[in-house]
């Protein structure tokens, strides 16, 4: 593996720290006669220059699609789950929405979703043995993980929520899975997202934290970039359960709103026509030729009504404008030429503008200013 697995980029050129003699595998336990072909592994710890992410560049083991846990909830982890979980349905109205688990294991979280209200809570695992478990306990699991391997969830499906605990540090690939998890997501989806917290074993220097089968050591920001870069945006983020876990909410950012951008550009639009047809056809002139004076031109289509522009760069004069083809002048043709108003349309510079006509040019009697949102007709 070439680089940080998140952005591309270089890493550090010493690795943060080396393990020499690492287990090949977390969960590769043994019986006595695969003890000769255990070969261990060199383990070594890199951060990326340029995002700052912790990882290591091995292969993944090869179990990392399947989530292992190791125990059940012990009672205080349980009620402080039901708590979380409870609160995180409520602040988002999910209560009602399809929610999806990524790594669902035999079902724990799925269940304890449930009992906190969720109506519809279904989750992806590779293991067989824990789809089967999980569908013993009534629960709704798809065998698959994110990446081009697929689920089996049917296409089209789309869901409202998500959840994932401590499982997109094992990733090898999280550019590619969370493209698979948003594909399945709606646009403003609202994702629990929650790995180990590395500002932790860095500032108690837990050496021994460092395994294999965990590719990242995320902190709070190298977690919100890798989040942010793939399309969620960080609604909050905390340290939790005594320090141990990064707890992120994230919504899958939906697209801007610019439908008033249509409206503005209508009135703007009616008012530039409104204002023009006052006047004999052809007798209104356009002071302005940037870049907001011609798109407003060609919007409004107003183009075959301007007389012609002016302009006081040089290098535009007696050019044609792009698109709309008008004439451009220097603004001393005003002295030879009588048109009857101007509409200035000089953005930061309107206001010199209007200046510089009613000193110079005072025998054009109707002017008016093209504002950002509206046309303002000057007495
Ligand atoms: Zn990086």
């Amino acid at each position: 593996m070439e680089g940080c697995r998140i952005c591309g980029g270089d890493f550090f050129p010493k690795p943060l720290l080396t393990y020499d003699g690492a287990p090949r595998a977390a969960q590769g336990f043994l019986n006595v006669e695969q003890l000769v072909n255990d070969a261990a592994v060199n383990l070594k710890i890199w951060q990326c220059t340029q995002c700052g992410t912790v990882q290591h560049n091995l292969s993944p083991v090869d179990y990392y699609r399947e989530v292992i846990r190791s125990i059940a909830f012990s009672p205080e982890m349980r009620t402080y789950r039901l708590q979380q979980l409870g609160s995180w349905l409520q602040l988002y109205a999910l209560n009602d929405a399809n929610i999806l688990e990524i790594g669902s294991g035999r079902g724990e979280y799925l269940e304890l979703l449930k009992e906190c209200g969720a109506k519809s809570v279904e989750g992806i695992e590779y293991s067989k043995v824990s789809c089967e478990l999980a569908t013993d306990k009534g629960l709704k699991v798809y065998k698959g993980y994110l990446d081009h391997t697929g689920t089996s969830i049917p296409p089209g499906t789309k869901y409202q929520g998500f959840v994932t605990f401590s499982f997109m540090e094992h990733w090898p690939n999280p550019n590619a899975s969370l493209k698979a998890l948003s594909n399945l997501m709606s646009d403003g989806a609202i994702g629990l997202v929650e790995v180990p917290n590395f500002d932790m074993i860095l500032q108690k220097g837990l050496y021994s934290e460092f395994t294999i089968d965990h590719i990242f050591y995320f902190d709070k920001k190298s977690l919100t970039f890798m989040l942010e870069k793939n399309g969620y945006e960080v609604l909050s983020i905390d340290v939790v359960w005594y320090n141990y876990i990064l707890s992120a909410v994230v919504r899958k950012r939906p697209p801007l709103q610019i439908k008033h951008f249509e409206a503005v550009q209508n009135r703007v639009a009616s008012q530039l026509r409104a204002y023009i047809e006052r006047f004999n056809p052809k007798s209104v002139v356009v002071w302005g030729a940037g870049h907001q004076a011609l798109a407003v031109i060609t919007i409004a289509k107003i183009s075959e009504n301007i007389r012609y522009i002016v302009d006081s760069a040089p290098f535009k004069q007696e050019k044609y404008t792009p698109a709309s083809h008008i004439l451009i002048k220097s603004p001393d043709y005003l002295l030879e030429d009588t048109p009857e108003a101007v509409i200035v349309m000089a953005a930061g510079f309107s206001a010199e503008v209007i200046s510089t006509l009613r000193q110079r040019y005072g025998h054009i009697q109707e002017l008016a200013i093209l504002g950002e949102d509206e046309l303002e007709i000057l007495d």
